[in-house]
């Protein structure tokens, strides 16, 4: 295929690819940030191939030096969208001021020396470190997955064919200034092609990025409370039946609390609901504070909360319990003062369902609501309860 084909199957590709995101935009969530800046990046590359493509018809101004800075513009572009994508800002500054000295070093290797070697060399320098920074921000994006990898290995592997051009030109020596030696001429092609492939390949990337992303939101708003941020009473309750069947079950201790805010009717009643809810938000975050990253915790009714600690002895999830309590004790700035009760229930042995723990579990809350409140109950599903 000739240098001609290649630059217009580029466009075309981007064009395609700017129309996906940008037509992406407007069904996902805003803070699945980045879509719009990749679209608009590849429309940027689209243009510069179009322009590209009028070398030798139009004056070099339009057909080099224009595209070269907006390829450049359009990488930069990639690396902010895949920045504001892991929730950062597009980080812009010093890609800018590269871009800026690109085209003083363009204008000085056209006006001054007429020298198409340093315009390669400077070209393909600037590209090389966008896309090796680009990958460098894909590899970097929280909860690396597949998507990432794959995102990540081709922007190393274009900024990779980016700096053996500029290998090659450097070893071009300073005879060939009006035009590159042979084999980097070849290398040109193979440069374009990368060029043209590299674009859908990187937008392929950055589109199951987003869905993964938008997967992983539908799943939490499926299972989680979207005011505590706890699983909801069924994702809950599936989690506990996963832990309670199987073998394992038998030979590890697992533990589980019922937890209820005290007089929280009155809470709603002297301040509001909305200074309730905060209230159960403020709470379920001092949980959170408090477990550890395997222990799960549900909203099992308005401010009834239960927390699952797998394969822990009686003697941890106590000490666990004994910190929510205090932490609820402790109040928090600008929201009225409140305690909780804490049922919990003890299984050492297993071959019990998860009704039946629960029962047992919210069993000892009530002898605690009746011993006083602001108080741990522990209770063995045998049936033995004991004030702790
Ligand atoms: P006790 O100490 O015996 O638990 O007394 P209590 O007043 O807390 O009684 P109970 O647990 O039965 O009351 C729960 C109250 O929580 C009743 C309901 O109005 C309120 N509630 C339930 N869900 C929500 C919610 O999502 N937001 C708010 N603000 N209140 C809720
Ligand atoms: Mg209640
Ligand atoms: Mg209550």
């Amino acid at each position: 295929m000739d240098p001609h084909s290649f630059i217009l199957i580029s466009a075309a590709f981007g064009v395609l690819c700017a129309f996906v995101f940008l037509a992406l935009r407007s069904g996902f969530p805003r803070d699945i940030a980045g879509l719009a800046r990749w679209g608009w990046s590849c429309a940027l590359m689209a243009g510069a191939a179009l322009l590209f493509a009028l070398q030798g018809k139009a004056p070099m101004f339009i057909s080099s030096f224009v595209p070269n800075l907006a390829v450049a513009a359009g990488v930069a572009g990639l690396r902010g969208s895949v920045r504001r994508f892991a929730g950062k800002t597009a980080g812009d500054a010093w890609p800018a001021a590269l871009i800026i000295l690109c085209a003083a070093g363009l204008i000085v290797a056209t006006l001054v020396y007429e020298d198409f070697r340093l315009r390669v060399l400077i070209m393909s320098g600037a590209l090389a470190l966008l896309f090796a920074s680009s990958a460098f921000e894909v590899w970097r994006v929280p909860a690396r997955a597949f998507a990432e990898r794959y995102t990540a290995a081709i922007f190393g592997a274009t900024a990779a064919m980016m700096l053996t051009r500029f290998a090659a030109a450097l070893g071009c020596g300073d005879a060939s200034r009006a035009a590159l030696c042979a084999d980097v001429a070849v290398l040109h092609m193979v440069y374009m092609a990368t060029f043209s492939f590299s674009i859908v390949a990187l937008s392929l990337g950055f589109l199951l990025m987003v869905n993964r992303a938008l997967q992983t939101r539908l799943e939490s708003l499926a299972s989680r409370d979207q005011l505590s941020g706890a699983y909801r009473r069924e994702a809950f309750l599936a989690l506990l039946d996963r832990e309670l069947i199987g073998e394992r079950a038998a030979q590890r201790p697992l533990c589980l609390l019922m937890m209820d805010l005290d007089n929280f009717k009155a809470i709603n009643d002297c301040h509001g609901h909305l200074v309730g809810d905060r209230v159960i938000r403020d709470f379920s975050e001092k949980v959170k504070s408090v477990l550890r990253r395997d222990d799960l915790v549900g909203r099992y009714g308005g401010e009834e909360f239960l927390v699952l600690f797998p394969d822990t002895p009686p003697d941890d999830a106590q000490a666990i319990a004994q910190r929510i309590l205090q932490a609820a004790r402790r109040g928090s700035v600008g929201l009225p003062a409140y305690t909780v009760s804490i049922g919990m229930a003890i299984l050492e042995g297993g071959g019990i369902d998860a009704a039946a723990v629960i029962d047992a579990a919210d069993g000892a809350l009530y002898a605690a609501k009746r011993s006083g409140k602001d108080r741990l109950e522990l209770v063995r599903p045998a049936g033995l309860s004991v004030a702790a």
